[in-house]
């Protein structure tokens, strides 16, 4: 039996976890948390499918010409197509294992309007898709752990990857739970560790996010895609601890972004883009209010209160919870915030990245959503990665898993042990702090040259003293050795940003605002020889 190892158990490692199973292959499903914590649960609005109860007129065609045009023409259309033609089943497929969509009451699933897409076609499970996706996944899983095909572990946090002669053989982890780094071997490896937040701090998404993965990889030989494409969600609100998104689903329903100028509302996004400018693309939204300069509203209270808690019942809750405002009677204070990652792990059109049985999947594999995301887009992505990579890994040769991997251990010991006698200065929390103000302050949604270049020395200077970094050895062991992987993917970041000398999509740089046709590519990055070195896949090197 081939033996799969998945790292992450949110939407994208559930759904491989499964489709491995379901292909007859033994499955470890490794992560820190349960799949019922991943950010996958915080998903809100919805997943995106032409399905037959969409609109008239709308068509397969049309979701993958939408989601081409919203990544500003740099997402494979092959990889995009077999995206959006295995939608409608994804949905049909996540029904039947139970996922409660929100139907007619002749049982067809119900549709709404998201940001770029010509037609509603976003199938949601009221304001929690993400939950009711995982909760249905779980399930299943736990099925396949009844047979013996799915083995979940917990309390395992990614160190490095068991590469060996150029194959993946499996990974290092450090069991928070025994205190020691342990190893797991595979035929494959896939990575589902999501997205990056934590490299900004708040975000609407988890900590647990962190992009550590992604940054040891990259260390390792990996090659990362389009990190500078960073989606900003235009309608979030602040908490103390991170920001809170106010669904797309809010615009969907008809709600309209305002400003106040002399007493009076402006509708910035309609007087400049018509009927729908509400609805336009995220970071055509977030940078006409960075624009503006003043605080934005979001107006919903003409719905009337019997509709908004019926449509929109999590948002009302939120807003009144944690702000103490009242949609059905006040607008919403709301600020653009980083929300998701478009760049991450470069991967071939089957998932798999430069080094051979090694896979990305989910928000950490960069494929289908070229320069920006559409809203929807990336919990069908999420579905679908993880059933791409599943074929593609029945298909592949078995590898040799007897490896000798001592000396791996006691290196991953040896690091932990060096972090514990450090005498430093820095703290690993004021470091990440600092972090988060450089990439807010120099990596946000307008760019330029000169910032981008601060940002890159600073985090430059935090590297140099990373790996000597004083922790508190009563915190998980994680939170100290994943500090170099995090601020070696935030270098790697800002010189993606500061390589693509145009502005497209999510991509704004204030020294060069406009699109050009020679930037009309991907940015791959790789690390040689502690050098980063960047270049466009003009070649379509990843596009097969
Ligand atoms: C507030 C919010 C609302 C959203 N709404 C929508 C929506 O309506 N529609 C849509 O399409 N998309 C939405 N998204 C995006 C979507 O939710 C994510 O892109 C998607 O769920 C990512 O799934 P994933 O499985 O790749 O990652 P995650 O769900 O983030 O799972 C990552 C997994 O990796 C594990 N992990 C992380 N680091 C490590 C490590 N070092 N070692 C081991 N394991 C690790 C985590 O514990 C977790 O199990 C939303 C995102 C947010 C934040």
């Amino acid at each position: 039996m081939k033996k799969v190892l998945i790292i992450g158990s949110g939407i994208a490692g559930l759904s491989c976890a499964i489709s491995c199973a379901e292909k007859n292959m033994e499955v470890t499903l490794v992560s820190p948390f349960p799949s019922e914590r991943a950010q996958s649960v915080l998903a809100a609005g919805g997943i995106n499918a032409v399905t037959d109860s969409g609109e008239v007129g709308d068509s397969i065609e049309c979701h993958i010409k939408d989601t081409l045009s919203g990544g500003c023409d740099i997402a494979g259309k092959e990889a995009v197509t077999g995206l959006c033609e295995n939608a409608p089943e994804i949905v049909r497929w996540l029904e039947k294992l139970g996922t409660v969509f929100t139907t007619d009451p002749d049982g067809k699933v119900r549709v709404r309007a998201f940001g770029g897409q010509s037609y509603k076609r976003t199938c949601y499970c009221g304001a929690s898709t993400g939950k009711q996706i995982v909760t249905a996944l779980v399930m299943e899983a736990r099925r396949y752990e009844g047979m013996g095909r799915i083995k979940r572990r917990l309390w395992m946090d990614f160190y490095s990857a068991l590469i060996k002669d150029g194959v993946c053989r499996g990974a290092v982890f450090y069991n928070e739970a025994t205190n020691s780094p342990e190893a797991i071997t595979a035929d494959s490896v896939v990575i589902a560790t999501g997205g990056q937040n934590a490299l900004f701090g708040k975000t609407t998404g988890s900590t647990q996010c962190d992009g550590y993965t992604a940054g040891k990889l990259f260390t390792q030989g990996v090659e990362l895609k389009n990190l500078e494409f960073i989606q900003y969600h235009p309608t979030t609100i602040e908490t103390a601890q991170k920001m809170m998104l106010i669904s797309e689903a809010v615009r969907g329903e008809g709600g309209r972004l305002y400003y106040e100028e002399n007493g009076s509302r402006v509708y910035f996004m309609e007087d400049r883009f018509g009927e729908r400018g509400n609805l336009m693309p995220r970071d055509v939204v977030s940078r006409c209010m960075e624009e503006t300069g003043r605080q934005v509203f979001l107006d919903i209270t003409f719905l009337g209160k019997e509709k908004i808690l019926k449509k929109l019942p999590e948002v009302y809750e939120l807003c009144k919870k944690y702000r103490g405002i009242d949609i059905c009677k006040q607008s919403i204070p709301v600020t653009p915030s980083v929300h998701f990652f478009m760049g991450g792990i470069a991967v071939k059109n089957n998932h798999e990245t430069n080094i051979k049985n090694l896979y990305a999947i989910g928000e950490c594999a960069s494929i289908y959503h070229g320069a920006n995301r559409l809203g929807g887009n990336s919990l069908l992505a999420a579905v679908y990665g993880g059933k791409v990579a599943a074929s593609a890994i029945e298909k592949s040769e078995s590898v040799d898993t007897e490896i000798d991997y001592t000396a791996d251990l006691a290196q991953a010991a040896d690091k932990l042990r060096a972090l514990k006698n450090s005498k430093s200065t820095y703290s690993v929390m004021y470091i990440r702090n600092m972090l988060a103000e450089t990439m807010h302050d120099d990596l946000g949604i307008v760019r330029s040259a000169e910032k981008l270049q601060k940002g890159i020395d600073d985090v430059t200077f935090y590297l140099s003293v990373a790996d000597k970094i004083r922790y508190d050895s009563s915190e998980l062991a994680y939170f100290g050795y994943s500090l170099s992987g995090i601020l070696t993917l935030a270098k790697a970041t800002l010189i993606c940003a500061k390589s693509r000398e145009e502005s497209r999509g999510a991509h704004f740089r204030s020294d060069h605002p406009e699109q050009k046709d020679e930037y009309k590519a991907a940015t791959i990055i790789s690390f040689d020889n502690g050098k980063y070195r960047t270049y466009p896949d003009t070649e379509g090197k990843y596009e097969s």
